[in-house]
């Protein structure tokens, strides 16, 4: 089942202890399309530069994502993000962001990205996440990232996109200011209770799947009924985690279209489906932390992904102790 998803494409500067590139591929869209590019056709919708390269747009098509809803603007400047991070890659300091070409864009949708069943809707201004969620309104799962950017200066219409998704995929730190709880579980009950009020396309049910993102420490999925969690993959040597919560999610919406039995809605997905989409989340930032950016991600193979779920599988499987 195809995948439609509108986020930021970017050139990031990043500097982590072990080593710094000043220019590369990065943006959220970008690192779901390539994870979820595992999964299912991948369409990405988005503004970029006159400064944009030809060679980013082929490292894409190199892995069947269709960028033909990639907009050139001319004279135009590509979105840029500077970061750096701390001793243990624990934390990271935001030095620029430059929306550039983000900057009053209006999507325009082909037919194809209109007509996909799923939708992620990236990190980048909540009024964009709207006006394209807008655009698929018979979209059957449709989850949402963000950041504590945009909850300090657009929180109003954040809440409102969120109230038109059925999953939400936000770091537990933005789920906490998000909702002013400081308990992570209260946080996620707090936000699976909003219904949509508006009168945009979807939010018919609300948010059903949470899915808070922890860092080194893994991920947690927190529905109505059910709470999972996984660690994140142990690994001895991380490079790099710029990107890594997007490859989680491309890993898991990706999983989730490519078992999304025809004309099941969100709120039917199995619980089984969504831990299985975890491990593939989880097993694909994995990789994504391993190298700077993209570069490790875009060298990856399917066996490669099956090998490491079934290393966490060993690694989480539990029995005893009755
Ligand atoms: P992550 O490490 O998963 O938080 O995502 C890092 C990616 O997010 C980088 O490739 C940046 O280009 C992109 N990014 C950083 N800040 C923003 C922002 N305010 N809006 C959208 N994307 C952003």
């Amino acid at each position: 089942m195809s995948i439609t998803v509108v986020g930021s494409i970017a050139y990031d500067a990043v500097k982590t202890p072990f080593g710094e590139r000043e220019r590369m591929l990065g943006g959220a869209a970008v690192h779901f399309a390539l994870a979820a590019s595992f999964f299912e056709q991948v369409r990405v919708v988005g503004p970029v530069g006159d400064d944009f390269g030809e060679a980013e747009l082929e490292l894409l098509r190199g892995r069947g994502v269709d960028v033909s809803d990639i907009e050139r603007i001319p004279g135009g400047e590509t979105f840029f993000w500077r970061g750096e991070y701390g001793w243990d890659l624990n934390s990271r300091d935001t030095l620029d962001t430059q929306l550039g070409v983000f900057e009053g864009f209006a999507p325009k949708l082909s037919d194809s990205s209109r007509a996909s069943d799923v939708l992620f809707l990236a990190n980048i201004q909540p009024d964009l996440q709207r006006e394209v969620r807008s655009q698929l309104p018979a979209a059957r799962f449709v989850a949402l990232d963000s950041m504590n950017l945009w909850i300090d200066i657009a929180r109003d219409s954040l809440v409102e996109a969120i109230k038109s998704v059925d999953c939400v995929i936000l770091n537990d730190a933005e789920l906490r200011q998000l909702t002013g709880k400081p308990n992570l579980l209260s946080a996620a009950r707090e936000v699976l209770s909003w219904t949509s009020s508006s009168t945009e396309a979807g939010g018919v049910g609300g948010v059903q799947i949470i899915v808070a993102k922890q860092g080194e420490y893994g991920a947690a999925l927190i529905t109505g009924e059910s709470f999972f969690s996984l660690p994140a993959f142990p690994l001895e040597s991380v490079v790099d985690p710029t990107g890594a919560g997007d490859t989680f999610a491309g890993g898991f919406v990706g999983y989730i279209a490519a078992h999304l039995r025809p004309g099941e809605l969100s709120g039917e997905v199995s619980d089984e489906l969504l831990r299985g989409a975890m491990a593939h989340g989880t097993a694909l930032a994995s990789f994504n932390v391993e190298e700077f950016g993209t570069e490790r991600v875009v060298r990856l193979t399917d066996e490669e992904i099956a090998a490491r779920v079934q290393e966490l599988r060993e690694i989480t499987r539990f029995s005893g102790g009755e």
